[in-house]
């Protein structure tokens, strides 16, 4: 038997093992808290596991939220009612009333609301430990420079800028202040590409050969600030796409030496004067695994990924979405096609990702995805840009380390 290919049973049960794998975190600071229960049911059910103990709320991580947008308001505030390690202590917006509407929301005091012209004022805020930045593409540069000179952590949206030298600048910055930089690649630490990276690493799916990726979906607003290549930097390909280029890189744990791009707007669409209505593109790395993607700001909303190794593939279908991930592995025994869903308890992705940078910080680890991380991301959109534009492969160097050490399971 190809050892790459354990028996049904051995596989059923490493996939029980899977399930074990809840929300990454650093281990628990809080042990002494840990309330535990002897056990209650047979030793044939499911182990029982309860939550990790949180902190209280006088030592967990204070954030400032800057920009009240969609992610910010609809996504990332509420994962601070998951959060074990931080809180959310000010708020950084030009619009007052919603700033206020919000602040009462999430029991932060008024004084804490500031607009974008006071940001510096949080220098003086020690309940602030880090900034969250949740703006347009273009202002995460000068966001985060302006927190780290003021001595704040930052937690980044991606793509982390719009240019490499901005990375560099963002880098630099908090490097000087001492200060931390994560990115905000929520799919590396939520637990279904943690439970695949771990398959991956284990050799379930033999030698990975092949990934194919669509992240798309349709835009309406044609005056939207990602339709300005000013703000946005780019069209699908920075904002969506970026999803699939980094999840071949993570998920493989290789670099791309190589890339091909195409972009494509549709002539006389008002949506797609400034930036690219879609990208295909193809990532090549040096074991020979080739990633082949697509995205697009003008087709239905479609988020897949299908990696197919020597001996098996796994396909996640939602794969980026915020909820309802599902993840699948297909493998052949005796003969015989098996496809094997592999069912993990969700967890909030933002609250996961939240609760690693916060731990990161009261323990004084490295974070997983640092600036490092978006630096490289962004290296390997300008080469896929300067494809399309050349109609020719583009080489890439290979770059120093990019990741932190992986996010331990709590
Ligand atoms: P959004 O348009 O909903 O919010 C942007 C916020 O920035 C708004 O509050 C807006 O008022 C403010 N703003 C300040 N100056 C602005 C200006 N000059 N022009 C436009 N807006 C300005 O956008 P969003 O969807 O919340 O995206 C914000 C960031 O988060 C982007 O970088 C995006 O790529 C990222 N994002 C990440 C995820 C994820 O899953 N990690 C999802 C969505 C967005």
């Amino acid at each position: 038997m190809n050892q790459n290919q354990p028996p049904r049973r051995d596989f059923l049960r490493y996939v029980g093992s899977l399930a074990a794998l809840s929300a990454p975190a650093l281990a628990a600071a809080n042990d002494k808290d840990q309330v535990s229960f002897p056990p209650i049911y047979a030793k044939t059910e499911k182990p029982e596991k309860g939550e990790p103990a949180a902190d209280p709320m006088n030592e967990r991580v204070g954030v400032a939220i800057v920009g009240l947008g969609r992610i910010a308001v609809e996504e990332f505030l509420p994962a601070f009612g998951s959060s074990k390690h931080a809180k959310p202590v000010a708020l950084v917006t030009g619009d007052r009333a919603k700033g206020l509407k919000i602040a009462h929301q999430y029991n932060i005091p008024e004084s804490a609301v500031l607009d974008y012209k006071d940001y510096e004022k949080l220098g003086s805020m020690p309940e602030v430990q880090a900034v969250y930045i949740a703006l347009p593409n273009s202002m995460h540069a000068e966001y985060t420079v302006r927190a780290a000179k003021v001595g704040k952590h930052v937690l980044c949206e991606k793509p982390m800028a719009n240019s490499v030298a901005e990375c560099q600048q963002m880098i630099d910055a908090c490097k000087k202040a001492g200060k931390k930089l994560m990115i905000a690649y929520r799919s590396q630490y939520e637990p279904f590409d943690r439970a695949l990276v771990k398959m991956i690493r284990d050799k379930r799916l033999g030698d990975l050969k092949e990934f194919i990726s669509v992240n798309s979906q349709n835009m309406g607003d044609p005056k939207h600030w990602r339709l300005k290549r000013s703000l946005a930097g780019g069209g699908a390909l920075p904002d969506v796409g970026l999803y699939c280029l980094n999840a071949a890189r993570f998920l493989s744990g290789e670099e791309p030496t190589e890339v091909i791009g195409n972009t494509w707007s549709t002539p006389g669409d008002a949506r797609f004067r400034e930036v690219e209505e879609s990208c295909q593109f193809i990532l090549r790395f040096p074991s020979g695994f080739m990633a082949s993607c697509s995205t697009s700001y003008a087709a239905h909303k479609s988020q897949m990924f299908r990696l197919n190794g020597s001996s098996a593939w796994a396909e996640m279908n939602p794969a980026y979405a915020y909820h309802g991930l599902k993840l699948k592995v297909g493998r052949v025994e005796e003969g015989k096609e098996h496809v094997s869903d592999i069912a993990l308890e969700e967890k909030d992705q933002f609250a996961a990702e939240l609760d690693h940078f916060a731990q990161c910080i009261q323990q004084n680890k490295d974070v997983h995805t640092p600036g490092e991380e978006g630096l490289q991301d962004q290296r390997i959109v300008e080469a896929i840009y300067e494809s399309a534009r050349t109609k020719k492969p583009v080489k890439l160097a290979a770059p120093g380390k990019t990741r932190g050490p992986e996010p331990q399971e709590e």
